[in-house]
């Protein structure tokens, strides 16, 4: 008999749609007959990894036989005396996106109400939906997160809200203040997840700082990535800061192996790197200024970002685009899946990276025109 393996899955699982990953770039040149293509796809930090965590991930690999530490306790100190934030505070994930499934996992029953803005990381959503869990999805407010709308739509039956602060794929961020009415606002049953992947990039004062406002909010999780300013999205470690509560339940469900050894001593090293993190926030500040002068020049709408990337905004369905800029060897990043059909979302690159992309879209827009 055959076994339908769909229906004896649980039910937010039979809703899910498997990922769609990019083909692998060696694979799409040789499809196109291209060389030398760029990946400005995926957020990744374009400078190539510290040489600390390199010298940290070779030393390391004479332990490949042992199970890692379970507690991460070296990596937690590290963190700890970095951020002011207690060791019985942290939780490490293999990436954030573990800690966002984590937090899911802990806290929500099918059916409990999940609330986040349109247009937000789409991890929100799978990790909701993988638990049957009732999402409900809030308008945006030119592109960004509208806390008061995403405040009046909890009650205190709402089980947890995911911000995304700055949000990706839109790059847009709120500030301090408003942060903080909508967390007085919300009840203080209902958790409230903040995403700060990109924290590190953020160059507004007025933003703020999630790590300074967990004591004042017991009902807050931080979440953290060493994948993006640090440069390590390849080895999966992330942390989340919480109340020690929320961090006793996280720990309880987190598989005690979770991030492997070389990521461990990576972080630890690279957050003794301040000058990998100074380099790389410089190259991504001069590269946004050098992206929007040339998409200014080229008369061509983008959302303004906090992040280390661009949603750019074309007038028509932006899949040309996305195909043109493909056949001369650079790949960006469709926002479809996001609501956003017209926009494409460009990771900041070099500064050549930057200037190929933008010579590609010169070519790419005078082809467009001319058809
Ligand atoms: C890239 C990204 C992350 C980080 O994911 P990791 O699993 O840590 O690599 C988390 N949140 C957002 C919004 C992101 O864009």
């Amino acid at each position: 008999m055959a076994c339908d393996a769909i229906q004896l899955a649980v039910p937010g699982v039979q809703g899910l749609h498997p990922y769609q990953p990019g083909k692998p770039i060696e694979e799409l040149e040789r499809e196109l007959g291209i060389s030398q293509s760029i990946k400005l796809a995926s957020n990744e930090n374009p400078l190539g990894p510290s040489q600390l965590a390199l010298d940290a991930v070779q030393q390391s690999l004479r332990e490949l036989t042992l199970y890692p530490d379970a507690m991460g306790y070296r990596l937690k100190q590290k963190l700890s005396a970095v951020y002011g934030v207690s060791a019985e505070q942290l939780t490490l994930g293999n990436g954030s996106n573990d800690l966002l499934d984590m937090v899911a996992r802990v806290f929500l029953n099918p059916g409990d109400e999940v609330i986040y803005s349109a247009h937000a990381f789409i991890v929100y959503k799978l990790v909701s939906q993988a638990i049957n869990a009732k999402a409900v999805e809030v308008p945006a407010k030119e592109y960004g997160h509208d806390l008061e709308a995403m405040a009046a739509a909890a009650s205190a039956s709402t089980k947890l809200i995911f911000l995304a602060n700055p949000n990706n794929p839109t790059g847009t961020g709120f500030t301090a203040q408003q942060l903080k009415q909508f967390m007085s606002a919300v009840a203080s049953t209902t958790l409230v997840v903040l995403d700060e992947a990109y924290t590190e990039y953020v160059d507004d004062d007025s933003l703020p700082d999630g790590l300074d406002l967990l004591a004042e909010y017991p009902n807050l999780i931080v979440t953290r990535t060493f994948s993006k300013a640090w440069g390590l999205a390849g080895l999966r470690v992330g942390f989340a800061a919480a109340s020690p509560e929320i961090t006793d339940l996280l720990n309880r469900l987190r598989q005690p192996f979770n991030v492997n050894i070389p990521a461990l001593v990576a972080a630890e090293a690279v957050l003794d790197d301040q000058e990998y993190l100074a380099r790389s926030v410089e190259v991504n500040r001069t590269g946004l200024q050098q992206l929007y002068k040339g998409l200014d020049q080229l008369h061509v709408n983008y959302i303004q970002s906090h992040g280390n990337f661009i949603a750019v905004e074309f007038k028509s369905d932006a899949m040309s685009v996305y195909d043109a800029l493909l056949r001369r060897g650079v790949i960006v990043r469709p926002v479809g899946i996001y609501s956003m059909p017209n926009h494409l979302r460009v990771s900041i690159g070099t500064e050549s990276e930057n200037r190929r992309f933008l010579d590609a879209l010169t070519e790419v827009l005078a082809e467009v025109l001319v058809e």
